[in-house]
């Protein structure tokens, strides 16, 4: 066996300077070879805090919102999550390894193959990919202990949050007035309600509403 990626404990220590502290999220970062996801053109920044291009004109986001996001969403191996805009697969590998089961929607096709075949290589059983609108949620699936959405939300994802448990976190980045998102986190108290947190602006390529694309 080979020993561990001596970038990833550089990056593990950025982020933890950072603020990400939980020490299951930096755990799985550690064991979850970013360089797998990367593009063969970005491999020399593969393990830079920094967001990357990746097919599609899309993005795999910077380490750092990922281990903020996640440890936001305080997962649980008992957490069934549900993951929108599948990407690079990055995220869905991170979410796997702290969380029972993980379904992620992405609406490019290419890029949902790519991340399913990066799971089978890490032998990452738990996560079920779907290619479609992931504003809809994964309704036969639903309802989820935590949601969380790796795209620009226009508004507030009413139908998405419909699908949160009671107890559940959902973690989204919401168009703000600055033409960038605001992070925000709902939480589903047992009664039902949905308290809403503002936690940091952050900058996401957009939800797209509507139809899948096949490319
Ligand atoms: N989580 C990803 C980052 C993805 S970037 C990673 O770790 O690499 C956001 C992704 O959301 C893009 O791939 C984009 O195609 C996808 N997306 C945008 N709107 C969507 C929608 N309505 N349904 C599903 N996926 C969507």
């Amino acid at each position: 066996m080979t020993g561990v990626e001596p970038r990833v404990i550089q990056l593990v220590m950025s982020l933890r300077g950072s603020g990400v502290t939980d020490r299951h999220v930096l755990g799985a970062i550690e064991r979850t070879p970013r360089n797998i996801f990367v593009p063969e053109r970005f491999q020399d920044h593969a393990f830079d805090d920094r967001a990357l291009p990746i097919d599609c004109g899309q993005t795999i986001s910077q380490p750092l919102i990922v281990g903020l996001m996640t440890q936001l969403l305080k997962v649980d191996d008992r957490c069934k999550v549900l993951e929108i805009g599948t990407g690079s697969g990055y995220q869905a590998a991170i979410l796997s390894r702290l969380s029972r089961r993980v379904y992620t929607i992405e609406r490019y096709r290419t890029l949902a193959k790519e991340a399913e075949a990066r799971f089978a290589s890490l032998r990452l059983t738990n996560i079920t990919t779907r290619i479609g609108d992931g504003t809809k949620g994964w309704p036969e699936q639903a309802p989820f202990d935590r949601i969380i959405v790796t795209a620009g939300a226009p508004i507030r994802p009413d139908t998405l949050l419909s699908q949160l448990k009671p107890g559940g976190i959902a973690v989204v980045p919401v168009n703000n007035d600055s033409g960038t998102q605001t992070l925000i986190r709902y939480t589903r108290t047992e009664t039902g309600e949905l308290d809403e947190d503002a936690i940091m602006d952050v900058r996401f390529v957009p939800l797209v509403d509507g139809e899948t694309k096949t490319l």
